[in-house]
């Protein structure tokens, strides 16, 4: 069987999948740039220890699926010289097209988070990571890098090219380890959200109380929304001209996420999108037909079938290789048999971390 990580070939998984269209007229709630009101504290420029502190206490913690919270990876940067800071600007879901909008709408704001980074961090390089296929966000981004001084790469964008550890696989060929942080290997990871709420609060002084969010709906435009943590994804959705009633509410992508009451769950720091779409009928699994399609995806080189044949015995290898697991959701959406795959060896994960 094949074993996890052994090559850069084995991180040639996943599927390409086109975004969202996206175009600022689709704004339905809430102002994205906000003009600076007058007499707001400009906090400027801050050290390390200093703007650790303002993150937390404004709250400033993981705004995204899979880059881990900045908060964590800056108090892993002291006295060290980070050989990146890597700002990724590639949509982390298939539907998604959030970096595209926040450049599309706020890009000072975007870019003053990075700036201030790159002044609390010392590093060798600052790198931009772009769709290859987003010719928009790239014309967008190349007018900035020369006055940024960052470099800008644009990579061919197959899905989870955005999980840490397949872009770092992907940009330096490094290997992380198994929940490690990118800071590990040298590497400040930065998501769009967390740059722009960091330009926000250092241009005017603004905490985090808000964040972009996004709304897909069957047989509607996808929309882009500044909920406020904590309203219930009810009222947002009411707001963005989205009834829920009836629909089935999924948060953070149909590969990945996760179904949710909208009445009940609200919008939190990572609230990345929201999909609605009527229940479907209930799936049904059927034994595997070893057509080897979920081992042709997994982006880390596992087998999913093999652990999902293990995952009732819950051995220590099948636990060790399901560590590699990156919870991609891939396996599951190719099987023809629908089984769950992913549901299945994600569990099997968990339970190493219990042992
Ligand atoms: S969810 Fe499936 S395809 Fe994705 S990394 Fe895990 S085992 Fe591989
Ligand atoms: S994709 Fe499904 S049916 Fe095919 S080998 Fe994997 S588990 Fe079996």
């Amino acid at each position: 069987m094949r074993m996890p990580l052994t090559s850069r070939r084995s991180m040639e998984g996943g599927l390409y999948f086109g975004q969202a269209p996206w175009n600022p007229d689709r704004l339905t709630a809430g102002a994205m740039a906000r003009a600076q009101p007058s007499g707001a504290a400009v906090p400027g420029m801050l050290s390390l220890n200093n703007l650790l502190n303002q993150m937390s206490a404004g709250g400033l913690t993981a705004t995204s699926l899979w880059t881990p919270p900045l908060d964590r990876q800056l108090s892993r940067c002291a006295g060290r010289v980070m050989r990146a800071i890597v700002l990724n600007c590639i949509p982390e879901t298939p539907e998604s097209n959030l970096p595209l909008a926040l450049a599309t709408l706020d890009m000072p704001n975007l870019l003053a988070g990075l700036a201030l980074l790159k002044h609390a961090v010392p590093h060798r390089t600052t790198i931009i990571v772009s769709d290859r296929g987003d010719r928009q966000l790239y014309r967008q981004l190349k007018a900035v890098r020369r006055k940024q001084n960052v470099r800008l790469t644009p990579l061919v964008n197959r899905y989870p090219l955005t999980q840490p550890t397949v872009l770092l696989h992907s940009l330096f060929g490094c290997r992380l380890p198994v929940d490690a942080l990118p800071t590990e290997v040298g590497v400040l990871l930065a998501d769009p959200v967390a740059c722009w709420a960091l330009g926000r609060f250092v241009r005017f002084g603004l905490p985090v109380t808000h964040r972009p969010v996004q709304v897909f709906r069957l047989h509607a435009l996808p929309a882009l929304g500044l909920a406020e943590i904590g309203v219930p994804l009810a009222a947002f959705l009411s707001e963005c001209n989205a009834p829920c009633e009836g629909q089935q509410c999924i948060v953070n992508g149909m590969l990945t996420g996760r179904k949710v009451d909208p009445k009940v769950a609200g919008v939190t720091l990572d609230t990345q999108s929201i999909a609605l779409r009527p229940a479907p009928v209930e799936e049904i699994s059927y034994p595997c037909i070893r057509c080897g399609w979920c081992v042709d995806h997994c982006p880390t080189g596992l087998n999913p079938a093999w652990l999902f044949a293990q995952a009732p015995r819950n051995t220590a290898e099948s636990r060790a290789q399901a560590s590699h697991c990156v919870s991609c959701g891939l396996c599951s959406y190719v099987c023809p048999s629908r089984l769950p795959l992913t549901a299945a060896i994600v569990r099997l994960r968990a339970s190493g971390h219990e042992v």
